[in-house]
This record gives C-alpha cells, sequence and structure tokens, in this order.
C-alpha cells in the first residue's frame, strides 16, 4: 500500500500524492480526475474530502463514473475558469516533470520557463494570489528538480567509472587468477577451463585436439646440485621456449611443479607427436648458463607422452592417456617421446 504525505506542503508534494494515488487506485489521470484528486490532497473543499473518505472507507473503489460525478458534483463550474486552466496546467506539468526525472534535466528547464511566462498572465488578475502561489512553488520545485536531476547524472556519471575501473581491476585479477607465477604460462586451473572447452567443441563434432604432456628429467636432481632458485630459472626458460616455438593457437601451460602440457586444437595424434619431439629436441640441445654469474649449468632433457581426443573421452581421460605414454617415456630410457598408441600396443604387447 503506497503511503501518501498526510501534510502535502507544496504544489509538488500535492501533485505527488494525486500521482501516486491515481495509480494505487488505477484512476487515469485526465484533467478531471487529476483536479478532484488535487483539490483532496489540497484539503481545499471539505465537501469532496467527506464524500471521497466515505468512497474510500466503503472499499468500492473508483470508476471512472465515479470520479464524473466527483468532478460534476463538487468542481465543475465552481471555479473560475483560469483555476480550471490552472489545473489542467499543473496536470500536463506534473505528467512531463514526472518524465523528466527519468530522462534529462533540459526537460525539467524548458517548464520552468513556460511557467514563469504564465506566472507573469497571472500577476495581472488580482484574485490569483493563491494561484501565484502554487505556480511560484512549480517553478520552485521545478528547478530543483532540474537541480536534483544534475546531480543525479553526476552520480551516475561517478558510478559509472567506478564499474569500470572495477571491471579492469576484475580482469586483471581474473588474468593473474589464471596464470602460473613463476613461468607466466596457463595454470592448471586455466588449462582445466581451456580443455573443457575443447572437449565441448570436440562433443558437438566443432573439432578435435591432442594432448602433449611434458616433464623435465630427474629435475630432483637438477635442484638438488644447483639449488631450487636456479632449478625455478630453469622452468622459467621452459616456459618460455614453450611460448616461443609453439604455433598461435597452440596452448601451452604448467602442469604442476616440473609438468608442462600442450593442448593442440584440430591436431592429429602424429602430427602432435612431430610437434613434441621438435620440442623434446629444440630443449635437450640448450645449453642452459646463469646470466649474472655465467655458471654453465650443462643441460636438460625432457619425457613427453602425447594422446588425442576420441568418441567417449573426458578431460580426465584423454589426459590419463598422454600421463600413461610420459611413464612409458620415461621408462623407456627418458628424453624421448610416446604416443598413446605406443602405450597400448606395449600394455597388450603388439
Ligand atoms: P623424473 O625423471 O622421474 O621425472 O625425475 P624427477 O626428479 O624430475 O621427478 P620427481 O617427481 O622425483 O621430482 C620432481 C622434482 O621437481 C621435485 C622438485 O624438487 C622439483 N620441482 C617441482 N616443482 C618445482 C618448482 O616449482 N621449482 C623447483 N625449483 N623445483 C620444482
Ligand atoms: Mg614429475
Ligand atoms: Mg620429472
Amino acid at each position: 500500500m503506497t503511503t501518501f504525505d498526510n501534510s502535502p506542503r507544496t504544489v509538488a508534494e500535492i501533485a505527488k500524492n494525486v500521482i501516486l494515488n491515481a495509480t494505487e487506485r488505477s484512476i487515469p489521470l485526465t484533467p478531471e480526475n487529476y483536479h478532484v484528486w488535487f483539490e483532496y490532497f489540497l484539503d481545499s473543499n471539505q465537501e469532496l474530502k467527506t464524500s471521497i473518505n466515505k468512497l474510500i472507507a466503503s472499499g468500492k473503489g473508483f470508476s471512472q463514473e465515479i470520479n464524473e460525478r466527483l468532478y460534476n458534483e463538487y468542481l465543475k463550474g465552481g471555479k473560475t475558469e483560469i483555476l480550471q486552466e490552472v489545473h489542467k496546467e499543473t496536470h500536463k506539468i506534473f505528467q512531463n516533470i514526472f518524465r523528466a526525472t527519468l530522462s534529462t534535466n533540459d526537460l525539467a528547464s524548458d517548464y520552468s520557463d513556460k511557467m514563469e511566462e504564465y506566472s507573469k498572465k497571472l500577476h495581472d488578475a488580482n484574485d490569483l494570489t493563491q494561484m501565484l502561489n502554487f505556480i511560484e512553488d512549480i517553478i520552485k520545485d521545478t528547478n530543483n528538480m532540474a537541480e536534483s536531476s544534475k546531480q543525479l547524472n553526476q552520480k551516475h556519471e561517478e558510478a559509472t567509472s567506478q564499474i569500470k575501473t572495477l571491471s579492469k581491476q576484475l580482469e586483471e585479477t581474473e588474468k593473474e587468477v589464471l596464470l602460473d607465477a613463476l613461468t607466466k604460462l596457463n595454470n592448471r586451473k586455466a588449462f582445466d577451463r581451456k580443455i573443457n572447452d575443447l572437449c565441448e567443441r570436440f562433443d558437438k563434432n566443432e573439432g578435435f585436439f591432442s594432448v602433449v604432456m611434458l616433464d623435465i628429467d630427474y629435475f630432483k636432481k637438477f635442484n638438488d646440485q644447483y639449488g631450487h632458485q636456479v632449478g625455478d630459472e630453469v622452468l622459467r626458460i621452459v616456459g618460455s621456449h614453450l611460448k616461443k616455438n609453439l604455433k598461435g593457437q597452440d596452448i601451452p601451460s604448467r602442469y604442476g611443479g616440473e609438468e608442462f602440457i600442450i593442448l593442440l586444437p584440430d591436431t592429429k595424434l602424429d602430427k602432435a607427436y612431430i610437434v613434441a619431439e621438435q620440442i623434446r629436441e629444440n630443449i635437450s640441445k640448450k645449453r642452459l648458463k646463469i646470466k649474472k654469474t655465467e655458471q654453465t649449468l650443462g643441460n636438460i632433457t625432457v619425457s613427453v607422452g602425447v594422446s588425442e581426443i576420441r568418441e567417449g573421452d573426458t578431460a580426465i581421460s584423454v589426459v590419463e592417456r598422454a600421463d600413461s605414454a610420459l611413464y612409458l617415456a620415461k621408462n623407456s630410457g627418458r628424453n624421448n617421446v610416446k604416443s598413446e598408441k605406443e602405450f597400448e600396443s606395449a600394455e597388450t604387447g603388439t
């Protein structure tokens, strides 16, 4: 239930009550209905007020017929023509003001001009002091409206710029959340998202992909020999090597520890195997050196497993097959590449 301002002080407050009331009681805001309810909230016509209060108490509602009767009985002909004009005008103005609060303050200043003109006209009429006060009220309220709508615009602009800054920060945070801090490659979380996207694409027959899983050989020994920090540097080197040497659409990620994984969209197993072999060879040829101290570290090697998505696969199962192939590569002496096919043949002894 709408609560009305019981002691409206200005025309604007009265008009707001009229409009709220009309909405509440589903009364069409014709100039006549507006006039009836304006008088009601203005508290200027006791007979009208009593009659309406009785109707409210009866709970019958306010049909157009009832509104017309109220107008004809209590208001029609009882006022000067100019008073009726004023009511018509205020009705129009307030409809516009309500629109203006939702649009721009330019509109509101138009009303102000219009009303000033009207006020001048009324000034010449001696017995219309009360009306003149109303009009002045309207001008005041309209100006307030323009002012508050200006403030509203300003607040809106501030909020918009705050939202922009926030969403930028959010984007950056999201990127950080998906990046591995050490290698700046995709992290495991990002990898999970990417492979799930690719699986969905595969399920919709929109493309296939291969998986290359790579693990640094004897990395524990390397760490033990040179220290963890140098180990970290090697992980960075492998990361940037993958970034530099893969095609645009291929997606390298740090899977965990000293393990990396590459997703190769629209790439068959044999092609992925060739890519894996190139990576393995290039890494094994790298002569590692600590830039600052010029200390040479020899070289590292990697073992690699390759698989390709198939019918009925999940993200987990296709990765598991790459992992099994990698396990075979390790068991076959390390520093080599094995595919899921080789793993399966080894399993079945074929
Ligand atoms: P394998 O050839 O069988 O893979 O032997 P490995 O020593 O590489 O494998 P293992 O799983 O025994 O050890 C992995 C090592 O990788 C242990 C850990 O010291 C090292 N490692 C894992 N994550 C990091 C890291 O973030 N930084 C450094 N420096 N080392 C890491
Ligand atoms: Mg490992
Ligand atoms: Mg290892």
